[in-house]
C-alpha cells in the first residue's frame, strides 16, 4: 500500500522481502476466504482497536473499509458483505488480488526484490540486506518498513526486526500472541473424541463481555473466532493468574427456567444422554462438553444441570504460543512514530502494518488497519520527500 501510494507520487519505490515471494501471509488469509474489512458503523469499527484506536482512527479514516471495497474492485476483484459483516472478495481467494495489485505495482514502476533479509543500517546510512549472494546495500531517500509481526514466522514475519529498531532507540513493547488459541486440559476421551469439532450457537462470556458465536475444539484446547473476540482479556488473565475461566451459554435461546423445565420432564427409561438431547437439544460435543466438565451429580439436579448449561466454567490453562497465533500484539509503539508514523528516533524512516503495537479481533480489522497505516505511511513519507526538496 505505502509502495502504491508513493508511485502515485510520482516517487520510485524498490519493495524488498526477505521470502522468495510477496504477500505470503496475506495468501494465508485467503485459505479462510480473505476477510478483507468489515461492514459496520465507523464508530463501532475503530472500538475494535482498543487502547489503539485513537492513534489509528486517522489511518482508518482515511481509508476504512468502503474505500478498501473501492480499491479491490479496482484491482478487478469485487467484494461482497457477508451476512456477520465481514467483508470477502467474491472468489473468496488471496491469490487473484495479489497477483493483480503486484501487477499493477510493477506496471507503475516499483523495482521488487524478493530473498532480501533486511539487517540494518550501515555506517553511511544504507539499507542492508542479507541476500543468498551475501549482503547487499542499497542507499534510499526514505524507508517504509512493513515487516509484519511475529506470529506464523515461517511465512517471513519473524519479528527480528524489533532488535535492529531497538538498537536505533524505537520504542517497542514486547510480542504477545492476538487471536489466539488457549489450551484445555481435556480427558483422554475427550481429546480423542472432539478434535476438530465446531460448537455453534454458543455465547461465551469473560470479564463481563460476551460474545456469540462459534469455537472449534482442537486437541491441545480451543480455538476459532469466538474465542479469538475474547483472547487478549483472557490472555492477560493467563499471564497475571495463569488461569482463566471462560463461561459457556449452550443453550442460548433458553433461559434457565425453560430448560429446568424441560430437563424435569419424566425420563421414563431413557437415558441421560437421550433424554438431554430430547428435550435440550444439546448433543455431540456439545453434550460432550457437558459431560466433560460437570460432575456426575449435578445431571441428577435439573436446577444444577440448567446453571450449567447456561454457564458452563471452562478453564483455560496456557495461550497457545506466538507462533500459532493469527496475529500478534506488541512491537514498535505509538509514541516511537509521529502522526506521519515516521519513526521519531530515524528521520526518513517510516513503520506501517502490524509491526505497529495494536492488536484488533479477526474479522477482517487486522487486513484494514495493515492497508490504512500502509497508505498513511506512503503519504507521510511522500509529504517528507517533498518537504525536503523544497529545503
Ligand atoms: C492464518 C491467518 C489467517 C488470517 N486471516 C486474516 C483475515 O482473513 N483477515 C484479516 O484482516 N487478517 C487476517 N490475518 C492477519 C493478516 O494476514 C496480517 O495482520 C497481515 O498480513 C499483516 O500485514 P503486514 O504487511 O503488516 O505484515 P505481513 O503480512 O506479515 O508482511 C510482512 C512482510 O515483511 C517481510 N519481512 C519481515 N521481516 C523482514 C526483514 N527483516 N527483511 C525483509 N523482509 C521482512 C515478511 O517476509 C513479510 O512478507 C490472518 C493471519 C493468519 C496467520
Amino acid at each position: 500500500m505505502a509502495a502504491e501510494v508513493l508511485l502515485s507520487h510520482g516517487v520510485g519505490v524498490d519493495v524488498f522481502d526477505a521470502m522468495p515471494s510477496l504477500g505470503r501471509k496475506f495468501l494465508m488469509a485467503g485459505k479462510s476466504g480473505l476477510n478483507l474489512t468489515h461492514n459496520e458503523p465507523k464508530a463501532d469499527f475503530l472500538t475494535r482497536f482498543g487502547a489503539a484506536q485513537a492513534q489509528l482512527a486517522p489511518a482508518i479514516e482515511g481509508f476504512d473499509a468502503d474505500s478498501i471495497r473501492a480499491w479491490s474492485d479496482s484491482q478487478g476483484i469485487e467484494t461482497f458483505v457477508g451476512s456477520s459483516g465481514r467483508v470477502f472478495p467474491t472468489n473468496f481467494k488471496a491469490a487473484p488480488l495479489l497477483r493483480a495489485w503486484l501487477h499493477q505495482l510493477r506496471t507503475a514502476g516499483a523495482r521488487i526484490h524478493v530473498r532480501h533479509k533486511w539487517t540494518g543500517w550501515s555506517e553511511d546510512g544504507a539499507l542492508k540486506f542479507d541476500t543468498p549472494e551475501g549482503e547487499v546495500r542499497h542507499m534510499t531517500d526514505a524507508t517504509v518498513l512493513a515487516l509484519g509481526g511475529a506470529s506464523w514466522p515461517k511465512l517471513g514475519s519473524d519479528g527480528t526486526w524489533m532488535a535492529v529498531l531497538n538498537r536505533v532507540g524505537a520504542q517497542t513493547r514486547p510480542f504477545k500472541p492476538a487471536n489466539s488459541g488457549f489450551d484445555v486440559d481435556w480427558s483422554p476421551h475427550f481429546r480423542e473424541r472432539f478434535p476438530g469439532e465446531p460448537v455453534k450457537s454458543v455465547v461465551l462470556s469473560f470479564a463481563e463481555r460476551r460474545v456469540e458465536g462459534e469455537f472449534v475444539v482442537s486437541e491441545t484446547g480451543v480455538e476459532g473466532s469466538a474465542i479469538y473476540t475474547l483472547s487478549a482479556p483472557l490472555r492477560d488473565a493467563i499471564l497475571k493468574d495463569d488461569v482463566a475461566t471462560l463461561l459457556l451459554d449452550l443453550a442460548p435461546d433458553r433461559s434457565i427456567e425453560r430448560l429446568v423445565a424441560d430437563i424435569s420432564r419424566p425420563r421414563g427409561k431413557r437415558s441421560m444422554s437421550n433424554h438431554l438431547r430430547r428435550v435440550t437439544g444439546l448433543t455431540g460435543v456439545k453434550a460432550g462438553l457437558l459431560r466433560e466438565i460437570c460432575a456426575a451429580e449435578i445431571f441428577a439436579d435439573p436446577q444444577k444441570l440448567a446453571e450449567s448449561i447456561k454457564a458452563l466454567p471452562l478453564q483455560l490453562s496456557a495461550t497457545r504460543p506466538l507462533a500459532e497465533a493469527i496475529s500478534s500484539a506488541g512491537g514498535l509503539a505509538f509514541d516511537g512514530v509521529d502522526e506521519n508514523y515516521m519513526l521519531r528516533t530515524r528521520e526518513g524512516v517510516f513503520c506501517a502494518g502490524e509491526m505497529l503495537d495494536w492488536e484488533a479481533p479477526t474479522g477482517g480489522y487486522l487486513l484494514t488497519a495493515c492497508f490504512a497505516t500502509g497508505r498513511a505511511a506512503g503519504e507521510g513519507a511522500a509529504r517528507w520527500l517533498a518537504q525536503r526538496q523544497e529545503r
